[in-house]
């Protein structure tokens, strides 16, 4: 209660703007998930890995505006790229030579030989979600019990954040995500398994024998901590799906970039027959991809599956792209990623120990979380768990300048190639001091 008084009290001129703006904003803000507990603060400018707040106050941006910072603020590629696109004009709904770059990089980062764009992750998975009904004529999808992958109906079933768990733990029932609207006979088509469980997977293509056009995976489970598969999971999956007629779709809207240049499909070694993009990809603008097999992808190009959209491939989006993938994210990128990320591994761990704090961390490319309790290996553990610890850290390192998402129990930190030694020192500073504080 006492740091929240004292977020209230140092956030002024955000509590303000939140005000104002409720009057012509539903709730204050411009998104829901910008609807943060105490309040919500309202952003002036970024630079490098820093953020200012309307109140003058500097952060550390661990938060990376939902896993989207691999660039940082204003990195001066982007910033070139995008000013020399915004003189040239910026929509035309034709196609530009940048969209054939970031293709091509994508293509030889995931394997995937043929790709098309978007705007959000949202809208990728449910091109992925449509290619794979297409492909096989058949209506249901399987996708993990509490796993987020936008707010498009087929996945908006037994998604955190929601309250809702049906069924057992082994066997879970899938339920409409709350607030979600999605009826009955569309939750219905929407098959939801445990995580990290191939036999759950197995009983599923039985049960809906014929019916069961793919599945849908994160493959490192990001929005409840952070879980990665089982030794032989993935490719298990692979297996599975493609001895029942369906197709493997990973959701790399997280991961992707992020854990690896080719994201989870390269650091993990299996390829999927789809994948889905967005976040880091468009360096700050909403940019998403969805790459895969011919055998998928070709069901656009036979206009079969119209994948389309008015901003598909926007000139100002494919050029920030292709800058992200030539210019930002090389190979000494994702080695600045893997030093930090074991600064803060290694520290947390230390002052886990020292001072005897419930959990565990873990870390994957830019991104890791603090985890505050000994077992998580899928939803139901993640539900299991109280949060108060991990409100309490989120709201101790925003007071503290250090931002990192919101529901300190479910997001991770993202770090990205401006952020230094010292940015990451700054955030195992607060987190001993809470400990200590604590004890
Ligand atoms: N998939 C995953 C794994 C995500 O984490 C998210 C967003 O957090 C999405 C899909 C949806 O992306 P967007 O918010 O760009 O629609």
């Amino acid at each position: 209660l006492a740091a929240e008084a004292a977020f209230m009290a140092r956030t002024g001129a955000s509590q303000r703007l939140r005000a104002q703006g409720a009057d012509v904003l539903s709730g204050g803000v411009a998104s829901s998930w910008q609807a943060t507990i105490p309040g919500t603060v309202w952003v002036d400018h970024g630079a490098g890995s820093r953020l200012v707040d309307a109140d003058g106050t500097e952060y550390v941006d661990l938060h990376g505006g939902f896993g989207v910072g691999l660039v940082g603020h204003a990195h001066p590629a982007i910033v070139d790229a995008v000013s020399a696109r915004v003189r040239r004009g910026t929509h035309f709904g034709q196609p530009v030579q940048d969209a054939i770059s970031v293709a091509r990089a994508l293509a030889e980062r995931f394997g995937l030989p043929l790709w098309r764009f978007n705007n959000s992750g949202t809208e990728s998975t449910m091109d992925a979600v449509h290619l794979l009904r297409v492909a096989t004529g058949r209506p249901k999808i399987i996708k993990v019990e509490g796993t987020y992958h936008g707010h498009h109906d087929s996945v908006q079933v037994s998604v955190y954040p929601s309250p809702e768990q049906a069924g057992t733990p082994q066997r879970p029932r899938s339920v409409p995500a709350a607030g979600a609207a999605v009826p009955q006979d569309l939750v219905r088509l929407t098959v939801v398994v445990p995580y990290g469980d191939l036999g759950a997977v197995e009983r599923a293509l039985h049960e809906h024998r014929g019916e069961i056009a793919g599945m849908i995976i994160e493959p490192i489970m990001m929005n409840i901590g952070l879980i990665a598969p089982p030794d032989g999971y993935l490719r298990g999956l692979s297996d599975l799906l493609h001895a029942h007629g369906a197709w493997l779709a990973f959701d790399e809207v997280k991961t992707g970039l992020a854990v690896a240049p080719g994201g989870a499909t390269q650091l993990f070694g299996v390829t999927p027959d789809l994948v889905c993009l967005a976040k880091a990809l468009g360096g700050g603008l909403p940019c998403g991809a969805i790459g895969g097999v011919p055998e998928l992808m070709n069901l656009i190009s036979d206009g079969i599956y119209e994948q389309v959209g008015t901003f598909n491939g926007n000139p100002l989006t494919m050029a920030a792209a292709r800058a992200v993938l030539e210019d930002v994210l090389d190979a000494a990128a994702y080695k600045h990623f893997a030093t930090l990320r074991g600064i803060m591994v290694a520290g947390v761990q230390r002052i886990q120990r020292r001072y005897q704090l419930p959990g565990q961390v873990r870390g994957y490319g830019a991104k890791g979380a603090v985890i505050f309790t000994d077992r998580l290996d899928n939803y139901r553990d993640f539900v299991a768990y109280p949060d108060q610890w991990g409100h309490a850290h989120w709201l101790y390192q925003l007071n503290n300048q250090v931002f990192l998402p919101p529901w300190g129990k479910c997001e991770q930190w993202t770090v990205s190639v401006q952020h230094t030694e010292q940015d990451v020192l700054g955030f195992l500073s607060n987190l001993e001091r809470l400990a200590a504080d604590l004890r």
